[in-house]
């Protein structure tokens, strides 16, 4: 397939995990891709920026739209996940993730929704189960993710009249080094490894490249009159109830 032959699409967050399988998802179906994030994305060219730092956003539109002339789509993937109980969380780690995770998306959809609107683009945000519920010790992250549950549909209806379709995905668990960190802070981490994949219904965490064909299908022609939407995927895990 190469529903991406001739697109120009930004990911973020792209040296590794589910962002990396998104660019190379893409990539295999004919796109340009174009990464940001502070570290490298080998084999894409890159952007190394702090996507908190606002004026770098503002800079990576108007250089991708010099260099390249268009863009069609936008992927706001990067991502972080600070944990504490609500009472012991820094104030500087509810900021930080507040404005990687959702002030954020919400400038690079901004600077981008006019060369996005030229072309007929797409933009595909990346949310979370925990923009649905809560898992505990993550308030900030639960809010930035529900908080882009909601700025999806709102930036929808936005784009909707300008020709660009915008929805998110909820992922549920997917095999990261963001989420090795967390269970490497479990205190049995094998034995969690084994509950982790049991209360799946797929009897399986997922994968980014599970993920990744989600955003590739949202983010491309046969997703055309799709938008305003949080899709979840999360190998049926919120399907299930806790007790019979
Ligand atoms: P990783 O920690 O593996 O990757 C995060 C990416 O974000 C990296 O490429 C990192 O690059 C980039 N990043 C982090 N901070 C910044 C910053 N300040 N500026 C620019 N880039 C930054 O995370 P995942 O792949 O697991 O998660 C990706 C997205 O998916 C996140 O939004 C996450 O919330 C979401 N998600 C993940 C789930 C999971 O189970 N893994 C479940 C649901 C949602 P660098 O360090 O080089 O800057």
């Amino acid at each position: 397939m190469s529903r991406f032959a001739t697109k120009i699409c930004l990911v973020t967050g792209a040296s590794r995990g589910i962002g990396l399988a998104i660019a190379t998802c893409l990539a295999e179906e004919g796109a340009h891709v174009i990464t940001a994030q502070r570290g490298e994305a080998p084999g894409f060219e890159s952007y190394q920026i702090d996507l908190t730092d606002t004026d770098a956003i503002s800079s990576l539109i108007t250089d991708i739209i010099a260099q390249h002339g268009r863009l069609d789509v936008l992927v706001n993937n990067a991502g972080i996940m600070p944990h504490a109980p609500l009472q012991d969380m820094a104030l500087s780690d509810w900021h930080n993730t507040i404005a990687l995770n959702l002030t954020t998306p919400f400038w690079l959809m901004s600077k981008a929704l006019p060369h996005l609107s030229r072309v007929g683009g797409a933009i595909v945000n990346i949310g979370s189960i925990e923009g649905l519920g809560a898992n505990a010790g993550h308030s900030a992250y639960c809010a930035s993710k529900g908080g882009i549950h909601a700025l999806t549909k709102s930036a929808a209806v936005d784009a909707g009249p300008l020709g660009v379709r915008v929805n998110a995905v909820a992922p549920g668990w997917i095999n990261t080094d963001l989420n090795e960190a967390f269970i490497n802070d479990m205190p049995d981490p094998a034995a969690f490894r084994a509950d982790i994949a049991k209360i799946h219904p797929l009897g399986k965490t997922g994968e980014p490249s599970d993920v990744a064909g989600l955003v590739a299908f949202l983010a491309s022609d046969d997703a055309a009159f799709i938008t305003g939407q949080i899709i979840t995927i999360d190998g049926g895990r919120l399907s299930r109830l806790p007790l019979p």
